[in-house]
């Protein structure tokens, strides 16, 4: 259910009134619904229940302190893809102990980082990366617990730049190299080997290429426990997709309870019965449609070919049409009779990848509020300062209360960490 919807012809969120918001906050603004993201989260969690499970979030979806202390009063983990991220996991009261944390590029310091918080587990990329780890955990006088994110060369059938999982990828170690990196992994001895993972794609509507990888993660966990490797978990990582336009994603809790069953009727069958930790690493289906980017239009600019409609937003403050062509939903935030016109909503950036949504009806006029739908994922983590343009403010709604949870930022602190050399 959408917590965004129009009451006497004003869009709200929740009980707020988005004009409201806008008045009291200007625009550029990310608004949030709490509501939304708790009964998102709450899908992964409640199909989760009574079983050795975690859903840790992927934050770089969206990382604002406050959605995170949510998401850990709820019992969240995080998946973190910088040491930044684990600071913020720590500021906002979340627990390193269920972070896990991914991605191909992990600097000393940041391993550093997160030994020093003992956090779950490291998703190795790569060998030397193993092997860096392990030298960064000896020096530090500990076990490093790490799953190697192996590549299942699965087809998630998405936007090639959002496809992670196949073989000319950068991402995870490949399939057929697997067992040998298992087995250097077992023979460091400052490496725990704990478990496996995978994250194929995000923007996935079906689930089948997720149950594919599973089937084949399933494979090499019997493998190597054939071979004296136990795995302790196993990480299927995220990218369920959301609605954008007329997309109809799978449900959640359809999807893990296909995975759950697959995995008891494998531990019956091999294992007798003994469970195995699986863990998921959810980001935009947490907080895709949970969040708009409200905007205000400046300018109806006509023109030959196409109509112009110029807003206040662009694209430092939502990039995913720039760098994926994405197709967002375009709403007015207040309802007018007349006949609708087509624009290009643009914004004011020097660029003419600098676009939100092309050949929109709308019934609009200069000052009308809009907003740019499902933009709580990829928003604002991907936002910019480009043309010195302060980042968008965050408002959080809950019920009929707003918080401003980050402020706009200042013209000025765009500049403050910049230094002119003395004058010769
Ligand atoms: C980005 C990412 C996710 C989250 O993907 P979504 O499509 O937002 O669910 C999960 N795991 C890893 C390793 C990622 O890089």
């Amino acid at each position: 259910m959408s917590h965004f919807s129009y009451r006497n012809g004003e869009l709200h969120a929740e009980s707020v009134s988005l004009a409201d918001i806008a008045s009291r906050f200007g625009t550029p603004t990310y608004v949030y619904s709490q509501q939304s993201l708790l009964e998102n989260f709450a899908s992964y969690a409640d199909a989760c229940a009574g079983r050795d499970a975690l859903v840790c979030y992927a934050m770089k979806a969206n990382s604002n302190l406050a959605i995170l202390r949510l998401l850990a009063s709820r019992g969240a983990g995080f998946d973190l893809v910088s040491g930044g991220e684990l600071l913020r996991v720590i500021a906002a009261g979340g627990d390193p102990r269920k972070c896990l944390f991914s991605g191909v590029g992990k600097t000393r310091d940041e391993m550093r980082l997160a030994l020093s918080h003992d956090i779950l587990c490291f998703n190795v990329e790569s060998i030397p990366e193993l092997r860096r780890l392990n030298e960064v955990a000896g020096e530090a006088g500990k076990r490093a617990p790490v799953s190697l994110r192996v590549n299942p060369n699965v087809d998630p059938k998405t936007h090639p730049y959002i496809a992670t999982g196949l073989k000319a990828n950068k991402f995870g170690v490949a399939f057929t190299d697997a067992l040998d990196a298992y087995r250097l992994a077992t023979s460091l001895p400052n490496i725990e080997v704990v478990g496996i993972d995978c994250h194929i794609g995000s923007q996935l509507l079906d689930d089948a290429p997720l149950l594919e990888a599973l089937d084949k993660l399933i494979d090499l966990i019997d493998t190597m426990e054939s071979e004296g490797i136990p795995i302790h978990h196993l990480d299927l990582g995220g990218g369920i997709g959301i609605t954008y336009d007329d997309e109809q994603p799978v449900a959640v809790g359809d999807y893990l309870g296909r995975v759950f069953a697959r995995i008891d009727a494998w531990r019956q069958q091999k294992h007798g019965g003994r469970p195995i930790k699986v863990c998921f690493e959810p980001g935009r289906s947490i907080v895709g449609n949970a969040g708009v980017l409200l905007t205000r239009i400046e300018y109806l600019k006509p023109g030959e070919e196409k109509n112009f409609c110029i807003v206040d937003a662009a694209m430092n403050d939502m990039m995913r049409p720039a760098m994926y062509e994405a197709w967002m939903g375009v709403q007015a935030v207040t309802q007018r009779s007349g006949d609708e016109v087509q624009y290009d909503v643009v914004g004011p950036v020097c660029e003419s990848g600098d676009w939100l949504a092309r050949d929109r009806g709308l019934v609009v006029a200069e000052g009308d509020l809009l907003v740019i739908n499902s933009a709580g994922a990829y928003g604002m983590t991907m936002a910019s300062n480009y043309n010195t343009r302060g980042r968008a403010a965050e408002v959080l709604v809950d019920g009929s209360r707003c918080t401003l949870v980050r402020q706009r930022e200042t013209p000025e602190s765009l500049f403050a960490l910049e230094q002119l050399p003395a004058q010769s």
